[in-house]
C-alpha cells in the first residue's frame, strides 16, 4: 500500500519551507530555504517548484494528492489569490493556486499563514479533539485564526479574525496599522520588549540587562528573567499577563471556544503568567465563559505546515471548491493592510 500525503508550503517573507505530512500529521520530508522576498512572484514560485521536488524526491515512494499553502495574507482562499502581503515584493493579486496548479498537476488550496496554523493546532496539536478554537500567536505582532464548529473562520474576502487589531485600550504605543489601542500594540512581544527597555537603560546592572548584554531588551528576556525570579521581571510579565487576559476575554465572548491556544515566541512564558491571565479572566469574563483552557501550541514551527496539509487531505469543508473569479484587484484591502 502507498502511503498518501499533501506537499505543504509555508510561504514565509524570510524562509519558505515544504514538507511532505500524512493523514496522522506527520512530516514525513521537510526542506527549507531564505524566501527570495524581494525577487517577485516568477522567482518565488520556481523556488516552490524546486522545493516541492526536493521534498519529494526525499520521499519518492509517497503519493502526494495535492497541494495546500500557507501564505502571508491579505489574500483571498476561495479564489486562491494573493493579493498583496507586505512581506513579498510585487505580489499583487498573485493567482497563486491556478499557477501552482498548472505547475505541479496537483490541486491546490491557498490558505491565510495564521489559519493555516490554526488548523494544524486544531487538527493536530493543542486543540485536537476539540469543536471550536481560538489560536493566537504572540510574537513581535499578534495573528491568530478561529476555527469555529469544524472549519476556519473566513468572513468577507477572508479577512475574519484579525486578532491583533482589535482595540482593548484607548492608550499607548501606535499600532504598525495606525491607531492607538490594538490588541498588538500593547501585548505583542515587540510591546513587552519596549516596557523592558523603558524600565531599564544599559550597563544599569539589571538582570534584564544582564541577559540582553546590555543590548535591547526583548520579551524573551523578560521571560528568561521572570523564571530567574528577578522582580522587575516578574512585574512586566504580569502587566503583559493582564493585557493579553484582556484581549482573550473578548475573544472567549466572540468566539466561545472549547480551547484558547497560544503559540508564537511569548507562549515559552505562558506557565508563569497563567495565573494573572485566570485570574484576568475570571474577572472580566461572564460566567459562562470562564472554564475555557488557556494552553501552550504544541506543533510550534510546524503548525502552519501540517494545517495547509489538512486542507488537501481532509474534506471537511475548509476545502470548499475554489471559486474562479479572474484576477481582480482589492485597492480598500490593501489600504487596510498598509502595516
Ligand atoms: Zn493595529
Amino acid at each position: 500500500m502507498t502511503t498518501e500525503a499533501a506537499l505543504a508550503i509555508d510561504l514565509g517573507g524570510t524562509e519558505l519551507r515544504a514538507a511532505l505530512v500524512d493523514r496522522d500529521g506527520k512530516i514525513l520530508a521537510f526542506s527549507a530555504v531564505p524566501t527570495q522576498a524581494q525577487a517577485g512572484p516568477d522567482v518565488v514560485i520556481g523556488q516552490i517548484e524546486a522545493l516541492a521536488a526536493t521534498v519529494h524526491a526525499e520521499a519518492p515512494a509517497i503519493t502526494v494528492v495535492g497541494v495546500g499553502v500557507g501564505a502571508p495574507g491579505p489574500l483571498d482562499p476561495l479564489a486562491g489569490i494573493a493579493v498583496g502581503p507586505p512581506t513579498l515584493a510585487g505580489w499583487q493579486d498573485v493567482p497563486l493556486a491556478d499557477i501552482l496548479e498548472r505547475r505541479l498537476g496537483l490541486p491546490v488550496r491557498l490558505e491565510n499563514d495564521a489559519n493555516a496554523a490554526a488548523l494544524g493546532e486544531w487538527r493536530f496539536g493543542a486543540g485536537h479533539g476539540a469543536r471550536s478554537l481560538v489560536f493566537v500567536t504572540v510574537s513581535t505582532g499578534i495573528g491568530g485564526g478561529v476555527v469555529v464548529d469544524g472549519r476556519i473562520l473566513h468572513g468577507r474576502r477572508g479577512l475574519a479574525a484579525e486578532i491583533g487589531h482589535m482595540t482593548i485600550t484607548n492608550e499607548g504605543e501606535r499600532c504598525v496599522c495606525g491607531v492607538v489601542g490594538c490588541f498588538e500594540a500593547i501585548a505583542s512581544g515587540t510591546a513587552l520588549g519596549r516596557r523592558a527597555n523603558a524600565a531599564t537603560s544599559a550597563f544599569d546592572g539589571s538582570t534584564l540587562r544582564r541577559l540582553s548584554a546590555n543590548a535591547e531588551v526583548t520579551g524573551r528576556h523578560v521571560v528568561e528573567a521572570a523564571r530567574l525570579e528577578d522582580d522587575l521581571a516578574v512585574a512586566l510579565l504580569e502587566e503583559e499577563a493582564r493585557w493579553l487576559g484582556v484581549g482573550f476575554t473578548n475573544l472567549l465572548h466572540l468566539y466561545s471556544p472549547d480551547v484558547l491556544v497560544v503559540g508564537g515566541g511569548i507562549a515559552n512564558g505562558l506557565d508563569l503568567m497563567a495565573p494573572v491571565i485566570e485570574a484576568t479572566i475570571r474577572q472580566r469574563a461572564m460566567r459562562a465563559y470562564r472554564d475555557v483552557p488557556v494552553v501552550e501550541a504544541q506543533l510550534g514551527r510546524h503548525a502552519g505546515l501540517v494545517g495547509a496539509a489538512s486542507l488537501v487531505l481532509f474534506d471537511d469543508g475548509n476545502l470548499a471548491a475554489r471559486m474562479p473569479v479572474g484576477p481582480s484587484t482589492y485597492p480598500d484591502i490593501r489600504r487596510d493592510f498598509k502595516g
